[in-house]
């Protein structure tokens, strides 16, 4: 049985110091409406500059919100001005981190190869890889839905060590930001193709045990619709993991 988990993916928002604020106010929030963590799991996954700041509040009061970072390098150590090492976030207790998200993909030129490399090297430090993948419209329209998403798992999973934990996030390019989320049937297709990649690479333990998550465009009124999918155990959430009623209400989610 996979444990839902609803993840927040803050891209470039919030400071340090919001950063404070909203996890001390989300833990509340959780803690007043009594949500059960065995029913889903929370984490945010702010910017770099504020991971210090969140695991001194996890850890000083307990909270039971994890937190990840939103990329990691594919090195651990040199001259690699600008990257950041596994061996840092995992000093920090990053449980996670994103990788491959498709704004690192088109934005910052990521290949498949790279993301291999960074799913190795977050396991290197025990981190469990949150690996993206997605199609965008043009990719959709020529290779039909389940193509590409399939094509950037095998990649990323490569010569992977799958007992050291992954979590992978179907993100259709064209749902994100945009408003227009992927059906909950299109969701589940993907997932199912995602969770036959990694029984194939992987074996079927690992594949029954590793969540699968949607992203794009998700937020309270339809997180509900993908969770009752057999293949979709939690989400992915961009911008409306920056508002703590909207994302309270995510996590809290029922079928
Ligand atoms: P939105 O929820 O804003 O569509 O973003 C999804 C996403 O990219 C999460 O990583």
């Amino acid at each position: 049985k996979r444990t839902p988990f609803i993840a927040g993916n803050w891209k470039m928002n919030l400071d340090h110091l919001q950063a404070i604020a909203f996890v001390q106010k989300l833990a509340w929030s959780l803690a007043d409406a009594k949500h059960d963590f065995a029913e889903a799991e929370v984490a945010v996954f702010p910017p770099f500059t504020d991971l210090r700041s969140v695991q001194t509040l996890v850890s000083a009061d307990s909270l039971p919100i994890g937190y990840g970072a939103q990329d990691v390098s594919a090195h651990d150590s040199g001259a690699f001005t600008g990257e950041i090492s596994g061996a840092f976030l995992a000093k920090l207790d990053c449980r996670y981190a994103i990788i491959g998200h498709s704004e690192r993909r088109t934005l910052h030129g990521e290949s498949d190869t790279e993301v291999n490399a960074k799913v190795k090297a977050a396991h290197r430090h025990g981190i469990v890889p949150v690996v993206c993948v997605g199609e965008t419209a043009d990719d959709l329209e020529a290779h039909g839905p389940s193509a590409v998403p399939v094509a950037q798992l095998r990649a990323a999973l490569d010569g992977v060590d799958g007992s050291r934990g992954i979590v992978v996030a179907y993100e259709p390019v064209w749902a994100i930001g945009s408003g227009q989320a992927a059906t909950p049937a299109q969701a589940e297709q993907v997932a199912a193709a995602l969770r036959s990649v990694i029984a194939e690479l992987l074996g079927d333990d690992v594949a029954e045990a590793t969540r699968v998550l949607y992203g794009g465009s998700v937020k309270a009124a339809n997180i509900a619709s993908f969770l009752r999918e057999p293949n979709v155990d939690g989400a992915l959430v961009g911008g409306a993991s920056l508002d703590i009623d909207e994302f309270s209400s995510i996590v809290r989610f029922k079928k």
